[in-house]
């Protein structure tokens, strides 16, 4: 499959390098061009506003939305959830709206800036080792939406989904390129 990764600004490349070692061809996408040439997209983690302004310039939102809503599968890691989704908690920013969900950005932020944790995600054999860098929670999700995992919000306790999945879209506030695990990537190209 050829895999591409959305190459404005963020970790792009780890995503790459984890896409190539599962035996796929990885492609930086800049351009509505080369998002053609894709089967499937990553969002990858960074500043959600960087990368909205940068993907309104660029003139990729637009073409983005289609590909998605046309069934391509798509995974959104931390700024690249906060992109994929309908609305945030705060101001308003340039955002796809194809996840129907809200999004509180630097949610751990109050408690954490960042920490790691074994986290246990539905479909997943095993927990996956989850870092989190000012790390967005999901505040809510409309009825498509299934949540696959959750952490507890350190102020309330009240479990936060951190992992949803809402049709050819998978959706993880941490950063799963940072390790060399690709069960999520795996999960969200179908793979297994
Ligand atoms: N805090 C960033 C944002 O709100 C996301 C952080 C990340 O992607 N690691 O866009």
């Amino acid at each position: 499959m050829r895999v591409g990764a959305l190459a404005l600004q963020g970790d792009f490349r780890e995503h790459l390098a984890i896409i190539e070692g599962l035996g796929h061809i990885g492609v930086e996408v800049r351009t509505p061009e080369e998002l053609d040439d894709v089967d499937a997209l990553i969002v990858p983690g960074g500043e959600s506003t960087t990368i909205g302004r940068l993907a309104t310039i660029y003139g990729l939102i637009e073409p983005v939305r289609r590909r998605i809503e046309e069934g391509m599968p798509v995974l959104g890691t931390c700024a690249g959830m906060i992109f994929l989704a309908t609305s945030t908690t705060g101001p308003d920013q340039p955002q796809l709206g194809v996840l129907d969900a809200v999004v509180e950005r630097n949610a751990f932020g109050r408690q954490v800036d960042s920490f790691e944790m074994a986290l246990d995600v539905t479909g997943l054999d095993g927990p996956i080792h989850a870092v989190f860098i000012r790390a967005p929670w999901i505040d809510k999700v409309g009825g498509s939406v299934e949540v696959l995992a959750t952490v507890a919000d350190p102020e309330t306790g009240r479990d936060r989904p951190v992992v949803v999945r809402q049709d050819n879209i998978v959706a993880t506030s941490f950063h799963p390129e940072l390790t060399s695990d690709g069960r999520l990537h795996e999960l969200f190209l179908g793979d297994h």
